[in-house]
């Protein structure tokens, strides 16, 4: 099923976020994860698209476990980085022959050891070049938004209006990047209507289980973190259970916030473990059937 065909369900939606396993072992631990996680119900599952190497096709068989053994709707990141135009047309036809109907279309970030993206000589250069391929060949997809920017991105301004070129090749959803402050999610809806961007920018939260990782993550992705909660984790950072607990409870009150105030969806990063993710939805109850307010949902 399209994700197009799930945002007109009128209720929030929830996903979860995974990448592709290393190896057989670790794969046998995700499938437990992610059918463990199917008992939260979630609305659909996507699989993250590596930097090179042998996880990239690792997506693939991923998504088409989770769609043919699972039972959950999966949507498969794709990115530009290393593939020329015929890979990508050729990756997506691989899509469509598993039956895969949802892509998120994305750039990439730098393969390991490089810090700048260089386009393949023959590839695209911006996801908007990928998701013009990726509309033109069926597909319901989404794309990568950021409440606090993208990292290269000069100002907001500039960046919100390639958000606009993206979405207008037919996008049906936003991702966005991990945040902490809600405002800043709030702003960024606000900012992008006031451009004309009008689907659902669905709510990428991320439970923090270990303190030094979320550091080095809101480094790369340019996400801060409210002062009060990096106090709060600095004097536990070795006891893990304290740092997820605060992690859950922490999740737990932007994602209520999220949907009292009409969020569409939230999509968890969950780093292919269950607890958290389990444990913060355990606290939503009773929102998740509520309908989605008009400010923030697909007018
Ligand atoms: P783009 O939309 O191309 O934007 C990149 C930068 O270029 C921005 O600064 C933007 O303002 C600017 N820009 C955009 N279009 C143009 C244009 N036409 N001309 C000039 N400038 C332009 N990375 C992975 O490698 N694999 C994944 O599976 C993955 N999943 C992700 C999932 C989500 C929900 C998010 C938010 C990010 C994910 N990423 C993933 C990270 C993402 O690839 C990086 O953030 C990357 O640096 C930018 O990707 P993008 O699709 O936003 O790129």
């Amino acid at each position: 099923m399209k994700i197009s065909q799930l945002l007109t369900a009128g209720r929030p939606l929830f996903s979860f976020e995974f990448f592709p396993p290393k190896d057989d072992p670790s794969a046998a631990d995700l499938m437990a994860v992610i059918r463990d996680l199917k008992q939260l119900q979630p609305d659909f599952v996507s699989v993250t698209y590596g930097a090179g190497g042998s996880t990239r096709r690792k997506t693939l068989e991923l998504v088409t476990r989770i769609k043919r053994d699972i039972g959950i709707e999966p949507v498969a990141h794709l990115t530009c980085v290393g593939h020329s135009k015929t890979e990508i047309r050729d990756i997506l036809q691989e899509f469509t022959d598993n039956g895969i109907e949802n892509i998120l279309a994305l750039r990439g970030d730098p393969p390991r050891g490089q810090t700048a993206f260089v386009s393949h000589p023959d590839g695209f250069r911006h996801a908007n070049e990928l998701a013009e391929t990726v509309a033109r060949k069926g597909f319901c997809f989404g794309v990568a938004g950021y409440p606090e920017k993208h990292p290269e991105a000069p100002t907001m301004e500039e960046d919100l209006r390639h958000l606009k070129r993206k979405v207008d090749t037919g996008a049906s959803f936003i991702t966005t990047q991990l945040f902490f402050h809600n405002t800043r999610y709030f702003d960024f809806v606000s900012r992008a209507r006031a451009i004309g961007i009008q689907i659902p920018i669905l709510a990428g939260i991320m439970p923090i289980t270990n303190y030094s990782q979320i550091q080095r993550f809101t480094q790369l992705c340019g996400a801060t973190m409210p002062v009060s909660l990096t106090e709060e984790l600095q004097p536990v950072q070795e006891d893990l259970n304290a740092v997820s607990r605060i992690g859950i409870r922490y999740a737990a009150q932007q994602c209520r916030e999220l949907l009292q105030k009409g969020a569409p969806g939230i999509h968890f990063y969950t780093l292919n473990k269950s607890r958290s993710t389990r444990e913060i939805l355990g606290h939503l109850r009773g929102l998740r059937d509520q309908g989605t307010s008009s400010l923030l949902r697909d007018i």
